[in-house]
């Protein structure tokens, strides 16, 4: 899957759609979750162009995935979550329900997460 420029994250890093910003380096922009899913729910992107998990583990430099993971862990830090504890997660393609197709972590905190995967209704 090529990547697709104009997806939302890709409109938020080129600051033509605005976010509720939290943290950002040479390596990751990081911002609240619109809908959030729990009390503190942030998403962590990188700023370079990869599709999802899938793409970036296989083509970013080792720069960009040290420099986004330490970007991700210093977010939760800063958030208050390392305490208590949060979850974080990434969807890759349609079996995960990934919706934007620009790579980003879910940092989910601040209440009791539950059990790691909900299975569907079938
Ligand atoms: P995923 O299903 O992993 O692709 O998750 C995409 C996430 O992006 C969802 O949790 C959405 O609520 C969130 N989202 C979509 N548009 C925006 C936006 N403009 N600002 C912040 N979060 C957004």
């Amino acid at each position: 899957m090529s990547y697709d420029d104009q997806n939302v994250f890709a409109k938020i890093l080129r600051g033509e759609i605005p976010c509720d910003k939290v943290h950002e380096d040479d390596w990751a922009l990081a911002f609240k979750d619109i809908s959030p899913q729990a009390p503190i729910h942030i998403l962590v992107i990188p700023k370079g162009p990869y599709v999802s998990m899938d793409d970036f583990s296989a083509n970013a430099s080792e720069a960009e995935v040290a420099g986004f993971f330490r970007a991700v862990g210093r977010v939760a830090r800063d958030a208050g979550a390392a305490p208590d504890g949060y979850r974080f997660l990434a969807n890759h393609g349609d079996d995960a329900h990934q919706e934007v197709p620009h790579f980003h972590v879910h940092i989910f905190a601040g209440r009791d997460l539950g059990g790691m995967i909900r299975r569907p209704k079938n």
